[in-house]
């Protein structure tokens, strides 16, 4: 008789004694914490306890938190050396290596990815963009950018809740390397990591103004996005605010980034290697639990694999461990709030309705949170919005194609034009393939890899501009080609 032996995995929780959430917070405004007025809860997404209590800030508080940046900007920032200023991003990143356990704990609780990722991936790559632009700041001239690159003076900032520290590191280390001072507003769902980022400012001494974070929501982004004393905006998030940001600033003198959404093609070729594609696939729609702006969420295979793949997909999705954030072993986390777990259950619904076959391993989920199973749709064509927008979340769409033609028209067909992955053993196929592609960043062979010396950016509604390497550094600098 055949007997298998199976192994538990035993818990491995992350203590969460390393930070200290405070019950409320102001804002960050000329170097010193100040009380905000209304406040809003920021919840742990995994529990729904309430973290603490968030400020709101208003016109008065983008109002003084502009003028902090304008003076830090015309006495102390713009006038320094680019060395000096380099010194104070190099001390910023050691500092948030130092602090980087407290950073992945705190990113944890408030966001509800996995320790692992908040761990090995947001907070390091946090570090390593300050690292990147600290060497920049004092090299400016060497750009390419010309001979005698000026700032462009105090920049609004507004980012999302996917990877929020992440997300102010690619906004403000930049920002400040070229020169500029910095208003930012972290996503309301989570507001902490940015809370505790003013905080290693204070602790790098980095002179009052020079960084201003306020919190809030959707209106305060447009009062920074409205505001006259503003003269850059850089934004990620959804392609439909970046639309009314596009609108909001059309008339006016700033500039203007914008890292939007993406549908991006994971294509899979008939001589790809299978599983290491398996692992790939994994990897790109279901780290951050898809809350991933270059998530490979289409996936297309080539029609002679495509049982082969779908076979070993399926058992590597059997092993997925979905659950606690805070526990080392855990694969796929919460769900970031509620509004964006009812957005993946509607959209997952329209798939069922639309004629696609819907597939998702066994798998508990716990009972309070905000929780969606990895999950799989079949047999969905393109005219199928699963196809077509954005989930935001752990849903992978499966289409087919039988020739690379079909494959690069099938990839190029959405309005988005953010990322792609080819898998390929043939260098010349890959490289035939990235040239057809209309995606800003195009992977061969892996998927979701980042780096801050690699710009990153998109086509079409997937934005305008790009973040990280000299091309990022020129979306900073006056006068200076953008691409
Ligand atoms: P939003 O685009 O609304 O949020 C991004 C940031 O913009 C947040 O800080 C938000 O504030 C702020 N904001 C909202 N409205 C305005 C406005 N009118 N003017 C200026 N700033 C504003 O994304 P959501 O969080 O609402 O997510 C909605 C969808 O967007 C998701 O389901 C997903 O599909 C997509 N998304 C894409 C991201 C990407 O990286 N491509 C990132 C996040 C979302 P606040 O959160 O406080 O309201």
């Amino acid at each position: 008789m055949e007997t298998t032996m199976t192994f538990e995995y035993a818990p491995a929780p992350e203590s969460r004694a390393i930070v200290t959430i405070k019950p409320k917070y102001g804002h960050f405004i000329g170097g010193k914490f100040v009380a905000g007025g209304k406040h809003f809860p920021t919840i742990n997404p995994a529990t729904e306890e309430v973290l603490s209590q968030i400020a709101l800030a208003g016109k008065a508080d983008v109002d003084a938190a502009v003028k902090a940046a304008r003076k830090a900007y015309t006495s102390t920032w713009s006038k320094m050396s680019g060395k000096e200023r380099g010194k104070y991003l190099y001390r910023i990143a050691r500092i948030m290596q130092e602090r980087a356990r407290e950073f992945a704990v705190l990113e944890t609780l408030d966001n509800g990815k996995p320790i692992r990722e908040s761990r090995d991936t947001d907070i390091p790559l946090a570090a390593a963009h300050f690292f990147y632009h600290a060497g920049w700041a004092d090299k400016l001239e060497y750009a390419g950018l010309g001979t005698s690159p000026k700032p462009l003076g105090v920049a609004g900032q507004i980012i999302p809740w996917n990877f929020p520290l992440l997300m102010l590191a690619w906004k403000v280390a930049p920002a400040l390397a070229a020169g500029n001072t910095v208003v930012l507003k972290p996503a309301e769902s989570t507001p902490l990591t940015a809370l505790l980022f003013a905080e290693v400012c204070q602790q790098a001494e980095l002179p009052a103004g020079v960084v201003n974070i306020v919190t809030g929501d959707g209106s305060t982004g447009a009062l920074i996005v409205n505001h006259p004393g503003i003269d850059k905006i850089a934004f990620t998030g959804s392609t439909e605010v970046g639309k009314i940001i596009a609108r909001a600033v059309a008339p006016t003198s700033k500039s203007v980034t914008l890292e939007l959404g993406g549908k991006a093609a994971n294509i899979v070729f008939d001589d790809a290697p299978i599983d290491e594609t398996v692992e790939g696939i994994v990897n790109g729609i279901f780290f951050n639990q898809g809350h991933v702006c270059c998530a490979g969420s289409r996936l297309l295979l080539q029609e002679s694999v495509a049982e082969e793949v779908l076979h070993k997909l399926k058992n590597r999705m059997e092993k997925i461990r979905v659950g606690d954030p805070m526990d080392k072993n855990t694969d796929v986390g919460a769900i970031n709030s509620k509004e964006q777990l009812a957005k993946i259950i509607e959209l997952a619904a329209v798939g069922d309705a639309e004629g696609a076959e819907r597939w998702s391993p066994a798998c508990s989920l716990p009972s309070k949170g905000f929780w969606f199973a990895p999950t799989i749709f079949t047999g969905v064509t393109q005219a199928h919005r699963i196809a077509r927008e954005e989930i935001f979340g752990p849903v992978l769409s499966v289409l087919t194609f039988r020739t690379p033609q079909e494959a690069i028209e099938k990839a190029n067909n959405t309005p988005f034009g953010l990322s792609a992955g080819i898998w390929s053993e043939k260098g010349s196929r890959t490289l035939w393939a990235s040239q057809q592609l209309r995606a800003g960043v195009i992977w061969a062979n892996t998927f979701n890899k980042f780096d801050p010396t690699s710009p990153f950016g998109g086509y079409k509604e997937s934005g305008w501009g790009r973040e990280g390497g000299r091309h990022g550094l020129a979306a900073y600098l006056k006068g200076v080609s953008h691409e």
